[in-house]
């Protein structure tokens, strides 16, 4: 037995008629009409191995522990229940996503779906989601597979520049300055080699951090940094100044206060 009669019951059901030597189809709909495309309807219809049964929707699952052996189905217009041996059963009438535990924490839609960025960010910093348990246009192995990949690359570069943020930008110990630049952008590239003066100027007494945007927007995201070229300067482990107004004057002119 099949339950539903969108396309993937439909399709399915037929699929099925190679194996089985006949598939009961329980539809909600009244006779004839059924949720699926018109191609697939005309050829299930015409299917002598399809049998359908209109207006019912599932009741009961009936059997031992071990097998099934009938479905219980209600008419929906007569309240009737018609009990149906069956070898089998496949449920194509929706599914819900198992998101309850992450429900109030992470961003879903009303129907329990995770609500990722094209970086299957979620809301959460750090917490990222793959796969059907998304929501997503095509929900199919090929996409939960490209899900899956891209997760893990934003993952991997989630934790290496949460290393570099909390060791090396935030770090309390000495002064920083960030460039955030960006370097397919003339004025970021320009202005790089004024900002590696001043971090041969500075060593010792101030910590330089150059970030790319280009490579990755996060840290600056981190920093709540939108403007590039910019620099942030960091005192006693907190963000203290964002500068955006850079030109190319000598470094020993950049009044950095340090
Ligand atoms: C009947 C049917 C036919 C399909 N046919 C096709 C097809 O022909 N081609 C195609 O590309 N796609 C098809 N799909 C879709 C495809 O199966 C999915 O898109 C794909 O499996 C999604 O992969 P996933 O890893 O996101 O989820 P799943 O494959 O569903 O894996 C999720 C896993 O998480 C586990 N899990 C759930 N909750 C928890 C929890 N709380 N703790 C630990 N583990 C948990 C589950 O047990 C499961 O193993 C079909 C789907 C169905 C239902």
């Amino acid at each position: 037995m099949v339950i539903g009669s969108g396309d993937a019951a439909i399709e399915e059901g037929m699929f099925l008629t190679k194996f089985a030597g006949k598939v009961i189809v329980s539809v909600m709909h009244e006779e004839g009409k059924m949720d699926c495309n018109e191609i697939a309807r005309e050829e299930a219809l015409s299917n002598p191995k399809m049998e359908f049964i209109w207006n019912t929707l599932p009741e009961e699952f009936r059997g031992d522990e071990e097998h099934l052996k009938s479905v219980a189905l209600k008419n929906l217009k007569t309240g009737e229940i018609l009990d149906v041996p069956v070898d089998t059963c496949f449920l194509f009438i929706g599914y819900v996503p198992n998101t309850e535990i992450f429900k109030g924490i992470i961003h879903m839609t009303p129907s329990g779906y995770v609500i990722t960025n094209e970086k299957m960010e979620t809301n959460i910093p750090g917490v990222f989601a793959a796969g059907d348990v998304r929501d997503k246009f095509l929900k199919q192995v090929a996409t939960a597979v490209g899900d899956g990949a891209i997760a893990g690359y934003a993952a991997e570069k989630y934790l290496a520049e949460s290393e570099v943020f909390e060791n090396q930008i935030m770090d309390a110990s000495l002064p920083g300055l960030v460039y955030i630049w960006n370097a397919v952008e003339t004025v970021s590239r320009s202005l790089l080699p004024v900002i590696e003066e001043l971090e041969e100027e500075l060593k010792g007494r101030v910590k330089v951090t150059k970030v790319d945007i280009y490579k990755s927007a996060g840290i600056a995201g981190r920093l709540g940094i939108t403007a590039v070229p910019s620099v942030a300067l960091i005192k006693n482990g907190t963000l203290d100044t964002v500068l955006t107004e850079i030109s190319r004057r000598k470094p020993s002119r950049l009044h950095f206060n340090y």
